[in-house]
């Protein structure tokens, strides 16, 4: 196995999670009886430039052609969308935005609102038939140097190229960079979002690890793969999204400045963290392998107990949680999501089904094991009525947590 961005042949074991189906193809109920592929998910990171990567077993045109993640089914996730795009407006005043993965449009339907010209690009083809019925314009296709040139041939240059949690999902790093380069004006800037491997690291957010996530960066690594496409980081702020994630801001390397204190600061930070070098990596694995003895014991005295336990949510992150402690529908009877694509199918690899939200409330589980924990104040507000009938929320990570949910 070679790393992806520099080539060596010299890559370390993070953490190895066993083999899991891909964790966005939820179950229909025919499916369920039909069998099932899984991959391995093991987690390295190259020595040499210290990108912690997976091989792309799953290629994203596997992954993207019917995604089932449509990002408007979070209200904090459009919030969030919307308070980029009116900083980004008033700091940069683009007169032309393209978002690669722009998913249903939920977040240039706010650039489309300030009257700019903008076009999203989006491989999925039925998010991307979603983003234009909402009036946002949207060409099916994956970014590579080729296509972002065709864009640049067709529209111009962009002020602005937005590329919110796409930067993880992308197995050739080096073209999808290009891509990005051939986008942006000369004088342009690229905005990209990806999780942190940092608070990934810190808080045990073992279960962001999966198959569509060939990367996980940390600063140091981030500027190495943007420099690979003729980038430079120029900014970087950090943003509470998926736990923690990191806003890169580049230029096209030739007009650049240099980075600002705020790069510096967060690259010390890490220094700090030892993830500029293997020995800041080598205890994870003994502190995933806790969340999950921590989880199972809680899940089996419950079941011992007599206790009902339901989930919320049926988030890819929950897919490898629960392939990765083996919890089947004796343990948790159901999730339940707000997205209908997802009901009446069933989690991939652990076939637990997933139902309509009113299931709790009709129900009145003891506890409710929240998945997607990276809204976990958002959520706590969504679920109070739980403590109606003294039900608990129940918290797996960064650690195990039982909470009251207050009514
Ligand atoms: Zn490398």
């Amino acid at each position: 196995m070679n790393c992806r961005l520099c080539g060596s042949t010299n890559l370390a074991s993070v953490v190895d999670l066993g083999a899991t189906p891909p964790c966005e193809l939820f179950l229909s109920a025919e499916a369920v009886d039909a069998p099932e592929m899984t991959y391995p998910l093991h987690l390295r990171l190259c020595v040499d430039c210290l990108l912690a990567q997976l091989p792309p077993l799953i290629t994203p045109e596997e992954t993207f052609t019917e995604y089932a993640y449509f990002s408007s089914f979070s209200d904090s996730w459009v919030r969030h969308a919307k308070d980029f795009v009116d900083a980004q407006v008033a700091r940069t005043d683009p007169k032309f935005v393209v978002e690669v993965a722009s998913n249903d449009g939920y977040l240039l339907q706010h650039v489309v609102g300030h009257g700019i010209r903008c076009l999203g690009v989006e491989p999925s083809v039925n998010v991307g038939e979603a983003a234009r019925e909402k009036g946002v314009p949207t060409l099916t296709a994956f970014l590579s140097p080729e296509t972002g040139q065709a864009v640049r041939d067709e529209h111009g240059p962009a002020d602005l190229v937005v590329a919110n949690n796409v930067y993880a999902h992308i197995p050739d790093v080096v073209g999808f960079t290009q891509g990005l380069r051939a986008l942006v004006a000369d004088d342009g800037w690229v905005s990209i979002e990806v999780q942190h491997l940092l608070t990934l690291i810190e808080l045990n957010q073992y279960d962001t690890i999966y198959h569509e996530h060939f990367q996980y960066y940390t600063v140091a690594s981030a500027k190495r793969a943007l420099a690979s496409g003729g980038l430079s980081l120029v900014d970087v702020e950090l943003v509470p999204t998926h736990g923690g994630s990191i806003r890169l801001l580049a230029q096209p390397t030739e007009n650049a400045g240099e980075p600002t204190q705020r790069v510096l600061d967060v690259l010390a930070r890490e220094k700090a963290a030892g993830l500029h070098e293997l020995a800041g990596y080598t205890e994870f694995a003994e502190r995933v392998a806790k969340v999950r003895r921590d989880l199972l014991r809680f899940l089996v005295d419950a079941a011992e107990q007599g206790r009902t336990v339901v989930g919320y949510g049926a988030p890819g992150k929950g897919n490898t949680l629960l392939n990765h402690c083996g919890i089947r529908s004796d343990l948790l009877r159901y999730t339940v999501d707000r997205n209908p694509y997802k009901h009446g199918r069933f989690t991939p690899g652990t076939r637990i089904p997933i139902l309509p939200p009113e299931q709790i409330a009709a129900d009145k589980p003891d506890y409710v094991l929240v998945l997607p924990w990276n809204l976990r104040a958002e959520l706590t507000a969504q679920l109070s009525y739980v403590g109606e009938w003294g039900g608990k929320l129940v918290f797996p990570i960064p650690h195990l947590e039982i909470v009251e949910a207050k009514s």
